[in-house]
């Protein structure tokens, strides 16, 4: 009866832990996985790996965000729809016969040498979208150019070579942590307010969260991204947007100014300052005290055609408690 006691309470102490260490360990797994498949098309085709990175992560965002795309499954995210894969011509809209596609002009392509050009395949999907960019060569500017013309969309474009460039600068793929905006010690209180109603400038819902706080107070990068947009606006004031690797875009509104230095195009971290809390907003270039002091935080998703708001405030939860948890 003891050891069963002694048993039971052990593996309370035990299992909940263990849980999220395997699911730590799984994540590390996947990232070292998808490393060393970037890292072997690299090899062949001399495609830096940040790059295959960038768009792998692009498209599998995408997948996730689109209710009619199949969610990635693989290590590789990327999506060919099948008939692209095999070639609009060929009678066989599932063909895995690299020759038979190569003939027909489709993209699969035999990227482990078995024959097949198999759409579920990692190594044969990296190696078709690498490919594709080697008729346009393998240095920034034809890669861009390779997916312009893929994507026929700037703002993806922007958004692959800007995840590509914090790929290269972290030189790693684990990059999902989070930060709360402003410091947890801070005096600062929020609630959710998603969806009010706005009074300034017409009627507008309100689309983020509102975290009060003094003037001054630090105002951080909540992820990994790179800065996308910096300057005035007569409703948010002077505010900064960032783009991190899930295709979100995070955006600060009625901040005091700027940090020092920070640039459109700059890559930042979680934790990292980029502006004072402040007041600024609701008039021409310079306006301020119109409302009491607060960050306005948003978010916004874009899935490849169009970009859409979000509640913040669940994130918000999540990242404040994760950040306590990290300090203790
Ligand atoms: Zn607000």
């Amino acid at each position: 009866m003891r050891y069963l006691l002694a048993f039971i309470i052990l593996s309370l102490l035990f299992t909940f832990p263990l849980d999220k260490v395997m699911a730590k360990e799984e994540q590390e797994n996947i990232h070292e996985k998808r490393m060393e498949l970037y890292q072997r098309v690299e090899m062949v085709t001399h495609i830096p790996w940040y790059y295959l990175a960038a768009i792998d992560q692009y498209e599998r965002s995408v997948r996730k965000a689109r209710t009619d795309l199949p969610d990635p499954e693989g290590l590789s995210g990327i999506y060919f729809p099948p008939e692209e894969w095999a070639g609009l011509l060929n009678p066989n809209p599932n063909d895995t016969n690299a020759k038979r596609i190569q003939f027909f002009n489709g993209r699969g392509f035999d990227g482990n040498g078995d024959g097949k050009a198999e759409l579920t395949n990692d190594e044969d999907v990296l190696h078709a979208f690498a490919q594709y960019l080697l008729a346009y060569g393998t240095d920034h500017d034809n890669i861009k150019i390779g997916l312009w013309d893929y994507y026929k969309r700037d703002k993806t474009v922007g958004i692959i070579m800007d995840k590509a460039k914090i790929y290269k600068k972290f030189n790693k793929l684990d990059l999902d942590s989070h930060a709360f905006p402003v410091p947890l010690r801070s005096n600062h209180s929020y609630k959710n307010t998603w969806g009010d109603a706005r009074g300034w400038g017409g009627r507008r819902i309100h689309e983020g969260t509102d975290i009060f706080a003094n003037y001054g107070v630090p105002v951080r990068a909540t992820a990994y991204g790179v800065v996308e947009m910096k300057g005035w606006n007569r409703y948010g004031g002077w505010r900064v947007g960032i783009r991190d690797l899930n295709n979100t875009y995070h955006y600060f509104a009625h901040l005091s100014g700027f940090a020092k230095d920070l640039k459109i195009g700059q890559v930042v971290e979680p934790g990292q300052v980029i502006g004072g809390v402040g007041s600024s907003g609701y008039g021409p270039p310079g306006t301020s005290g119109k409302f009491p002091p607060h960050l306005h935080y948003g978010m916004y998703k874009d899935n490849g055609r169009t970009e859409w708001s979000f509640d913040p405030y669940p994130h918000l939860r999540l990242w404040s408690k994760e950040e306590r948890a990290r300090i203790k």
